[in-house]
């Protein structure tokens, strides 16, 4: 059996992906995140305690567990080093034999951040809304065969070399925007510094894993952002850099598709969205302010204000189609209550035509057609059973799933770690017992 978890954002990222790995870790012997860099925020609250984590896969609070970060992500080996002091001081145990880097992750440099922020500046009002961390620039330096590899700070003359290239490309760029070039000691200096700090937590990411399959352990595949954000399959050009979606789990971690057999994704029970780009249940009223007050819909990386809209049954039917969902894990249930009706769009108009599809283009111009259903009136963050919650809030959960077409396999509550109710999808539950009488 494939003992491979993959866990998607199935929106625009942020739907609670740290809380449902943290949940599912706890049968996992491994962690890997997959894509993307410093610019996925995890918020856990373990014990009441808050924890930030923006590139150590969120296992790591897992006495015992292994976390991994895959050749398909880039690093900021400086941000790196901080979140591992901060989990240190913390009292969690950071060691080579349970923290992975891969040798073949790409490096985010401040020549990059430099870049992202000065092309954000240009850009005006056609920004991307970018989080100025520099990962758009360093993919683009992997895809342009001139990026710093994390094995290349294992050898200072390489490591001179590779930094040399990129400035060659990036000075132009950054002089012709009017920012301040680089030297290469400025850059090179400080790595030669951290190097000594990461060089024993550079692995071959992909051999250890492979032998943890092998040995039937499960592993759990952290994706960050979201599906709608996918480089190719998302709302282009409004997009991450990085392949998001759950096939690149396997790309980015260094491993056969044929290990993963659980595709779970994760949506909020509404939709939020950061930065600039089509949205279209986005709600700018009054709903709209309430859903972001009451969910605390601000970025944990950045602090922005997220736009929040209804639930896109349209958008959810996509993702599970492109990620090849199993399951759901429907997070933030609790931020609903107190509504006396919600909201579903099950379809969009644009000119007249129902849309079955999510449309490649002009997303903007879609008009969403919403179905209008009840709401409840309690609180039920203290819910743990799924009759625990009241009629109203259960009949939302199944008609959303008969909307995507998925099963849902848990349901969130609350942000607490304790605050997840297991949905009885049979689907679930079988597989979980499975999965954990192993
Ligand atoms: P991620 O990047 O997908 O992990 O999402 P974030 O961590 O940025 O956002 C999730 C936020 O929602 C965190 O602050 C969580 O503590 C919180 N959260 C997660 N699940 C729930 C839930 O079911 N209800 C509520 N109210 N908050 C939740």
């Amino acid at each position: 059996m494939s003992t491979g978890i993959v866990v998607v954002g199935a929106q625009w990222g942020d739907e609670g992906k740290g809380k449902v790995v943290d949940h599912l870790a706890t049968d996992a012997a491994v962690v890997v995140r997959y894509q993307g860099g410093a610019n996925a925020g995890h918020t856990l609250v373990v014990g009441g305690q808050k924890t930030v984590l923006h590139l150590v896969p969120s296992g790591i609070l897992h006495p015992g567990k292994c976390c991994a970060i895959g050749a398909g992500c880039v690093v900021d080996p400086h941000e790196l080093a901080t979140e591992l002091a901060s989990l240190r001081a913390a009292g969690v145990a950071v060691e080579p034999d349970r923290m992975w880097i891969s040798l073949r992750a790409q490096l985010v440099l401040p020549p990059h951040q430099r870049l992202d922020k000065a092309r954000e500046a240009a850009a005006g009002a056609k920004r991307l809304g970018t989080t100025g961390r520099g990962i758009g620039p360093a993919y683009e330096d992997a895809v342009g065969r001139r990026g710093v590899r994390m094995v290349d700070l294992l050898d200072p003359d390489r490591l001179r070399s590779r930094v040399e290239g990129v400035l060659r490309e990036r000075n132009l760029v950054l002089e012709g925007l009017g920012a301040e070039p680089f030297t290469t000691d400025e850059v090179l200096a400080p790595l030669l510094e951290i190097a000594e700090e990461l060089g024993p937590f550079i692995t071959d990411v992909g051999h250890r894993l492979d032998a943890h399959l092998r040995a039937g352990d499960i592993v759990l595949f952290e994706g960050a952002q979201g599906s709608l954000l996918d480089v190719s399959h998302g709302t282009y050009p409004f997009v991450t850099s990085s392949a998001t979606v759950a096939g690149s789990a396997s790309v980015g971690a260094g491993v056969g598709p044929g290990a993963v057999g659980r595709v779970v994704g994760i949506t909020k029970a509404y939709a939020t969205r950061v930065g600039a780009g089509p949205f279209p249940t986005e709600l700018n009223d009054e709903t709209g302010e309430r859903l972001r007050r009451v969910g605390a819909e601000f970025g944990a990386t950045t602090g922005r204000p997220r736009r929040c809209g209804w639930f896109d049954a349209v958008a959810l039917r996509y993702a599970a189609r492109i990620n090849g969902l199993t399951e759901i894990a429907l997070t933030k249930l609790d931020v609903l209550s107190g509504l006396e009706t919600l909201q579903i769009a099950v379809g969009y108009k644009a000119d007249g035509v129902d849309l079955e599809s999510f449309p490649a283009v002009d997303l903007e111009q879609v008009e969403p057609v919403f179905e209008t259903v009840e709401g409840w009136s309690e609180p039920i963050e203290g819910a743990r059973v799924r009759d625990a919650l009241p009629e109203a809030a259960r009949a939302y959960v199944r008609r959303l799933e008969e909307l995507v077409g998925v099963p849902v396999s848990m349901v969130s509550v609350g942000p607490g770690r304790e605050a997840i109710i297991p949905w009885s999808s049979e689907t679930y539950q079988s597989r979980h017992k499975s999965y954990s009488s192993k």
